[in-house]
């Protein structure tokens, strides 16, 4: 099942790559940070116009507030996001770079798990795998995890169940497949070489009911 699900991937989704757009290593940082709640195209967007604006660390972390609120206020969460970025510029600045150091990167002001594996995937190769809202719907779809799984138990299982496979690309062919494909609502399965195993569809449903020699009898099944 493993290797039917990574040749579709690769079949389906041959060049994954960040959509999130970055020339610099703390830039990654931030937009993931930002990404927060709302999509990679808005981020992009905002990201356009902050990083401009505010070409270093040194700038982000002396930025205006209120300047930075407006720049992020199409992201939602505008004032912790803006507050966020002077926090993480500033405790960057002096360093210079993302540090390879998940302790010191989940120190950081907005910064959980979820940014720091895809900081230290994206940017160190290192083998983790970053779960989102779509990584954990395929998953679950997949039967990779369980319905009631947390984002770290899918996590967990999934590094495990693809251990030997390149992670970052993973995470990023994980990611598009939901986003484009195997999509929260109207996913694509008529066309998805995955439905032979993916448990989606499984929910009980009554077949018939009859009524026989004065008993109930019901059936019902798997559909
Ligand atoms: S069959 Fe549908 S729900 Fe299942 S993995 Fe494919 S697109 Fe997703």
């Amino acid at each position: 099942m493993k290797n039917k699900i990574i040749d579709y991937l690769d079949s389906i989704i041959p060049d994954p790559k960040c959509e999130l757009k970055y020339n610099k290593d703390y830039e990654l940082l931030i937009a993931t940070m930002l990404s927060a709640q709302t999509t990679d195209k808005r981020v992009n967007e905002v990201t356009n116009i902050l990083f401009s604006k505010y070409p270093s660390l040194n700038d982000l972390s002396n930025a205006n507030i209120d300047d930075l609120i407006d720049i992020v206020r199409p992201l939602g969460n505008y004032h912790k996001k803006a507050a966020n970025i002077k926090d993480i510029a500033a405790s960057l600045k002096d360093i210079g770079y993302v540090p390879n150091d998940r302790t010191f990167l989940e120190s950081l002001n907005g910064v959980g798990r979820k940014t720091t594996n895809v900081v230290l995937s994206n940017l160190f190769d290192e083998p983790v795998l970053a779960v989102d809202t779509h990584i954990e719907r395929v998953a679950k779809r997949l039967g990779l995890a369980k319905p009631n799984d947390s984002v770290r138990e899918v996590e967990d299982k999934l590094t495990k169940y693809f251990k030997n496979y390149n992670l970052c690309r993973l995470h990023h062919q994980l990611l598009l497949f939901g986003r484009y494909y195997c999509k929260a609502i109207n996913p694509n399965c008529e066309n998805c070489k995955l439905k032979n195993i993916c448990k989606k569809d499984f929910k009980w449903s009554l077949l018939f009911y009859s009524n026989f020699n004065s008993k109930c009898f019901y059936f019902f099944t798997i559909i």
